[in-house]
């Protein structure tokens, strides 16, 4: 039976990030993963690094994407020294575009929301903003620049992150899917593949939207899929150097020239098809930011499922089972989340202490919820 400090399932960017830095700390640490690794949510994203809440809901998540974005220069860093491979980092900041009538309202709507949670966010005149951004829409009214954020090429990094970890010694096993938690008591023995068992002190569930399908795990880990639909431009006669926003779209220009333009929001299942209504409304979207992508040639469209939590927050930390954690999730900001992921996971593991509050994304709050909700409801 193969034995190690650490069994992961699941070889996504999440997985993988992991491995490393267990792998680096001295642990024997396996990865298995159902197919080749990296090939779903953390291929198939868009790479933008904003720890900037999308709506209120998200505000808990605010000093996680912080201290994750803080930690990412460093990270890719020792990635691409150890892998050899380009990770696509690109911090040169994001531009969010206003297109409405009542722009100064929402202007210092955002300015204030975002200082007040410690994001650095500046006003531009529309002028500015297309000085700085030439392909901006002549309808853009006015816009948010957001320095201190950026993007990266998920697909580069993800591939070097599992080269990097394998050179430090984790193992990663394709083709392997995980069928179980292997379950002693109130102790997780290790994982339960198809044929065998692996025996590990620690186990890691980092499957993505997949994570609830392995037995033992959708208590902890009630993850659904969230399918997004994308499209990957090429425009000759038309340069972008930031993320670019608008309410209906991002465009992430990466270092190659490609353009990367997303993303539906859609809940069906682990349908993964791109349909012509998703890619219409990315087009027409996109247009309407940089009219001069009209003239764009399609290069791909994909869609890929990301891991959606009921309260659309990360799902990290140790369950009430001896030596079973969680690292799922992650929504739409998983890669902005890796590094501090991997950090907190093996400070709890080596340390048995971590150094950011992560008691908000515990793994148990779904059953204690399950439970208050039992307890309030009428006889
Ligand atoms: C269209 C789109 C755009 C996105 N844009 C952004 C963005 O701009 N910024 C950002 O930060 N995030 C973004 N995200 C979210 C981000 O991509 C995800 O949160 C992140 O990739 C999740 O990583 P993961 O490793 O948990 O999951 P995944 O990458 O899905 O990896 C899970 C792995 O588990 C494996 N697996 C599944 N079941 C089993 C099993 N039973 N046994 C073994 N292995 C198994 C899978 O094969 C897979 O390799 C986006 C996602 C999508 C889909």
């Amino acid at each position: 039976m193969k034995k190690f400090d650490a069994a992961i399932a699941g070889g996504g960017v999440i997985g993988s990030a992991i491995a490393l830095e267990l792998a680096r700390a001295g642990l024997q640490v396996s990865v298995f993963d159902r197919q080749q690794p990296g090939q779903e949510a953390s291929w198939a994203s868009a790479g933008i690094l904003s720890p900037a809440p999308e709506n209120p809901g998200m505000v808990a998540m605010v000093p996680l994407g912080k201290a994750s974005i803080a930690l990412y220069p460093e990270f890719v860093a020792q990635v691409e020294e150890i892998s050899g491979r380009s990770a696509g980092f690109r911090p040169k900041g994001t531009l969010e575009a206003l297109f409405s009538q009542d722009t100064k309202a929402q202007l210092s709507t955002i300015i204030a929301l975002h200082h007040g949670l410690g994001l650095k966010a500046e006003p531009l005149r529309a002028e500015d903003a297309r000085e700085l951004e030439p392909a901006l829409s002549e309808d853009v009214e006015a816009a948010v620049l957001r320095p201190e954020e950026a993007s990266v090429d998920n697909r580069a990094l993800t591939a070097a992150i599992l080269e990097a970890a394998k050179r430090s010694g984790a193992e990663i096993f394709s083709g392997n899917a995980v069928k179980a938690m292997w379950r002693e008591g109130n102790r997780c023995a290790g994982l339960v593949l198809q044929n065998e068992k692996v025996e590990a002190k620690w186990t890691i569930i980092a499957a993505g939207c997949f994570s609830a399908t392995i037995e033992g795990i959708a208590q902890y880990a009630p993850v659904r899929p969230a399918k997004g639909q994308m499209v990957a431009l090429r425009a000759d006669d038309l340069e972008i150097d930031r993320v670019l926003w608008s309410e209906k779209i991002y465009l992430v220009p990466r270092n190659d020239g490609r353009i990367v333009a997303g993303a539906t929001v859609e809940h069906a299942g682990f349908d993964k098809r791109v349909t012509a209504g998703g890619i219409e409304k990315i087009l027409s979207s996109a247009i309407e930011l940089a009219p001069g992508l009209a003239n764009a040639r399609i290069e791909e469209t994909w869609a890929g499922l990301r891991p959606d939590s009921p309260d659309h927050l990360p799902i990290l930390g140790p369950t009430d089972i001896d030596g079973l954690l969680m690292a799922t999730g992650h929504f739409r900001s998983g890669i902005l989340l890796t590094p501090i992921t991997a950090r907190l996971i093996r400070e709890w593991i080596t340390e048995q202490r971590v150094s950011a509050d992560w008691d908000r994304f515990s793994p148990l709050r779904f059953s204690a919820a399950a439970t208050d909700a039992a307890r309030h409801a009428p006889a």
